[in-house]
């Protein structure tokens, strides 16, 4: 089952190509609803950031992986927008930008749009001049939402990384600016700390990390449906 949703994914990702963006509404019987969207930061040409050979792309989408396995396995209709390593503009035909970048991102943003999902969390490693900065930081939107996403997640990420770092409004974040849908980027960690590295790199490290994200997530689910549940009471 993991599979062929994966499979659509990909499916949806080369009708896409084809496709006007108007094609691919929510209502389209070839779009499968969504619950979740996983966001793999980078891929393809665009590595993110680095330490030596070990590229961000690689840990985005290892962790995106496996915090979609725990998702799924919960029961919920979880979408990953990459699985392997490619860039997304590659995908995009629809925007008329030279920018390969923002190609990329109206992709990446696209497909939540076209999915409306409840809640869409994007990945990514962050970088620092300072080797003792460490720790994970998740950004949110000018949303309530947003924020509650936020919070769980960091709430969850914190007890790992035992730390007290807070979620901030992620002002200038092309994905947080246009995202429709509660959207959060997730810092899982300093590529430059070597203790963040070790985490970030090992088969261990990247499955604690996606257990506590994918906790996160459902904690917010959960608070949403029981939001609903007591106004129509
Ligand atoms: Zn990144």
């Amino acid at each position: 089952m993991k599979k062929i949703k994966l499979f659509i994914c990909s499916v949806l990702m080369v009708i896409s190509v084809f496709l006007p963006v108007s094609g691919l509404q929510a209502a389209d019987p070839v779009a499968p609803d969504a619950d979740i969207i996983i966001d793999a930061g980078h891929g393809g040409i665009d590595g993110g950031t680095s330490y030596g050979n070990i590229l961000e792309k690689d840990i985005n989408l290892a962790i995106a992986k496996k915090t979609f396995e725990a998702l799924s396995n919960k029961g919920y209709d979880v979408i990953l927008n990459r699985t392997g390593d490619y860039a997304l503009s590659d995908h995009n035909s629809w925007l008329k930008s030279k920018s390969r970048h923002r190609k990329d991102l109206a992709q990446r943003k696209q497909l939540a749009v076209d999915m409306k999902p409840q809640a869409m969390i994007s990945l990514h490693v962050n970088w620092s001049k300072n080797k003792n900065r460490h720790g994970a930081i998740v950004l949110h939107q000018a949303d309530e939402r947003s924020i509650e996403l936020a919070n769980k997640v960091q709430a969850r990420l914190n007890l790992l990384y035992r730390d007290n770092e807070k979620p901030f409004l992620g002002k200038t974040y092309y994905l947080l600016n246009r995202s429709k849908c509660p959207t959060v980027i997730i810092e899982m960690g300093f590529i430059t700390s070597a203790e963040d590295r070790a985490r970030l790199t090992s088969n261990q490290g990247q499955n604690e990390i996606a257990k506590e994200i994918a906790a996160g997530v459902l904690e917010y689910l959960d608070s949403t449906t029981k939001d609903k549940s007591d106004s129509t009471n």
